[in-house]
């Protein structure tokens, strides 16, 4: 404790006003002469006493406050946090003894980020080994370690991790040889990662339509958009949610083209009980800082094929022979993953289970919170063979107005809600692409997802601002 924060019950009124000038929080802690606390004035009190004639002479004892609230110094947060309000926000903490050691001050201004990383585990343990064994680029253990480990919790033999997950996407249509003329089908509903690597290789996507139910590509409008020039298929699991894998993959298989899931929002969902990613000829993933398990920046590509896996390697390595030095075979790119990144991702994955388990938790403290509100419709849970993660809580209200009104009120009170993505086909840059998107249109204009994270002790604070999350959808 730096600042003084404590004046004796002898010291004059000018000599406490010195104090709070000085420390900033707005109060002075009044001790005795034995050093326990025997009162609090605050600037508001002392203002009030000089308005009512009493001099700046006058001992602060007088006019201190005897009836207050304090705290012990091994209290936890959350009773600290429960016996202070936006009136009383600041209360001193004490000793066994009673003596004035410290403060404790409920934060002002209540922030929640729509996402927050959450490295409470193992992460700072393995950077600092990383950083101590100066393998801080893109070869050493814990990138083999990340691949193995994630290629298998995916169910996938191999593993190609990258620089983020839209060079992964990249890698994987490349590997396919997808290119110019081929034509690569796409949701309409999804970020925009998704058709910018389509476009980045230089092949045609082709926008179509989500389901009403899992807001997920609709397998009936991907049939339609099938033409001659066809290749792919990338099918998001959006917002946690699983796509409908087996009616893909009917289709995929019966006109010969390939499926890259876009996995970057559901790590760890399932399809009838069959791990996302683990579906297609290559699935990508992304570990940005707000995704379900994060690197910072990072992706992976997973595949069961060596050709595809070595096809990746090559051009994620320049194109650079394995053999040959400096011997370019290809013309590749840069889209590695460092080891410090690989070693966040290692202590992530060891605590996958933890991690989801919790952000479930936030999607079913909303649910059972907000339910009743009218209008109010969340992410469906319990759609056959679905079994869906929580990435950000998602729900969608009774109109687009009712949508906007509710999130300026949740950001007002610093609660970071967001709209979900726009649909691709509304924005000039991709509207030339677009085969249908009537739902979209509809879902997407109603959407909100609320800040959801991996961190058990932020929601006990969502809980203690409840009332102002829930007026927000009154
Ligand atoms: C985040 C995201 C990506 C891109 O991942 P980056 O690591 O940010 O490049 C791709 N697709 C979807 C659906 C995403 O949400």
């Amino acid at each position: 404790m730096h600042k003084k924060i404590t004046c004796n019950k002898d010291n004059l009124i000018i000599e406490a006003m010195q104090v709070i000038n000085d420390n900033g929080i707005g109060v002075v802690f009044i001790i005795d002469n034995d050093e326990r606390l025997y009162g609090i004035a605050t600037d508001g009190d002392i203002r009030r006493a000089l308005l009512n004639n009493i001099g700046l002479e006058t001992k602060i004892g007088m006019i201190a406050n005897r009836d207050f609230i304090y705290g012990f110094i091994d209290d936890t947060y959350e009773t600290l946090a429960g016996k202070t309000s936006k009136r009383i926000n600041t209360i001193p903490l004490l000793s066994k003894e009673n003596k004035v050691i410290d403060y404790f001050r409920l934060p002002q201004d209540i922030y929640f980020p729509v996402a927050a990383p959450y490295l409470r585990g193992n992460e700072f343990k393995y950077i600092t080994d990383a950083f101590l064994s100066t393998w801080i680029s893109s070869s050493g253990h814990y990138i083999d370690r990340f691949e193995n480990d994630f290629s298998q919790f995916c169910g996938r033999k191999y593993g190609i991790a990258t620089s983020n997950g839209t060079c992964a996407l990249h890698l994987a249509l490349l590997a396919l040889g997808i290119g110019s003329g081929d034509e690569v089908i796409i949701p309409d509903l999804t970020f925009a990662a998704t058709i910018n690597s389509v476009l980045h290789s230089n092949a045609t996507p082709v926008i179509v339509d989500i389901e009403e139910d899992s807001w997920c590509i609709d397998p009936e409008c991907i049939e339609r958009a099938i033409s001659p020039r066809t290749k792919a298929i990338i099918p998001v699991h959006l917002y946690g949610q699983p796509a409908a894998m087996d009616r893909i993959m009917t289709i995929a298989n019966k006109h010969n083209l390939y499926v890259i899931e876009d996995c970057a929002e559901a790590h760890g969902a399932l399809f009838n009980n069959q791990p996302v990613g683990s579906f297609g000829d290559v699935s990508c993933f992304s570990f940005y800082g707000n995704k379900i398990l994060t690197t910072g920046e990072g992706g992976m590509c997973l595949t069961n094929s060596d050709k595809h896996r070595d096809a990746m390697q090559l051009l994620r390595d320049h194109g650079m022979s394995k053999q040959k030095r400096y011997w370019h075979e290809i013309i590749g790119y840069n889209y590695r993953m460092t080891n410090i990144q690989a070693a966040i991702g290692c202590a992530q994955l060891e605590r996958i289970d933890q991690i989801l388990h919790a952000r479930e938790e936030y999607e079913n403290y909303y649910v059972n919170e907000l339910n009743e509100c009218p209008n109010v419709t969340f992410q469906d849970s319990k759609l056959p063979l679905r079994k869906k993660v929580t990435w950000l809580v998602s729900m969608l209200l009774g109109s687009q107005a009712d949508r906007d009104s509710a999130i300026s009120k949740l950001q007002s009170n610093g609660i970071d809600a967001r709209p979900f993505f726009y649909p691709l086909s509304t924005m000039d840059i991709y509207r030339n692409y677009l085969h249908s998107n009537k739902t979209s249109i509809g879902i997407a204009s109603r959407g909100i997802n609320l800040p959801t994270y991996a961190d058990p002790a932020h929601l006990r604070e969502i809980k203690r601002n409840v009332d102002l999350i829930k007026s927000a959808f009154e």
